[in-house]
């Protein structure tokens, strides 16, 4: 599938606390979607968890390879950067970007009138905070710093172009998929089939 376009393909940043689920969401938006549509895979200095692959996951890099690649925006969050490589966008493809709020702020500085950002907001805090407790990647001490940061990116909620509550997966992923084709007929975008 290949785009034919005159006019660059926007971004679209998913962001939200850790735990929201936004992971889950893209991933279901990439298997159903009808539309040339990719997630940049980030890169991060964190060690990976089990069953996280390298170039899948995460680019895992040491902070002297990080420091050294040419980022679109980056952050450090608990401890560890995270970066979008400026290799992951192309232009001619709409990518997803599962970034934090520090990171969205600067694809928003940067890419005006080019990216739609959608903040995903947890049903509750005791949902978010059971959900991140079950994931079980963190001990507890992470999870209380990752409660924190939830509270402070969750006061950045309204710098976002949309706010979607991850109630039903079902649904966040047909408003997400919604949100999506909308930004790529409002753009004259066409898809085609090669
Ligand atoms: P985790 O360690 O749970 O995989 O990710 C921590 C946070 O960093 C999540 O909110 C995730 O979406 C975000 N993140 C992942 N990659 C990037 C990136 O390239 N840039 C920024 N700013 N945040 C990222």
């Amino acid at each position: 599938m290949t785009v034919s376009t005159h006019t660059r393909a926007p971004l679209i940043v998913v962001s939200g606390p850790s735990g929201v689920g936004k992971t889950a969401v893209v991933a279901q938006v990439l298997q159903s979607a009808k539309f040339p549509v990719k997630r940049a895979i980030t890169a991060t200095t964190r060690l990976p968890r089990v069953g996280e692959t390298d170039g899948v996951d995460y680019y895992f890099w040491k902070r002297e390879r990080f420091d050294s690649e040419q980022m679109l925006e980056s952050a450090e969050y608990n401890g560890n950067r995270y970066g979008t490589p400026i290799t992951e966008v192309d232009g001619d493809r709409i990518v997803l970007l599962v970034i934090e709020v520090q990171g969205a702020a600067m694809v928003r500085a940067k890419y005006v009138g080019e990216h739609l950002s959608v903040f995903l907001l947890p049903p509750s805090w005791e949902i978010l905070e059971a959900r991140l407790r079950n994931r079980g990647t963190e001990d507890d001490a992470k999870v209380s710093g990752r409660l924190r940061t939830a509270r402070i990116e969750w006061e950045r909620r309204n710098e976002f172009d949309v706010r979607l509550t991850n109630d039903r997966l079902g649904d966040t992923v047909r408003a997400l998929e919604a949100l999506i084709r909308e930004q790529f007929t409002a753009r004259g975008l066409s898809c085609t089939t090669t």
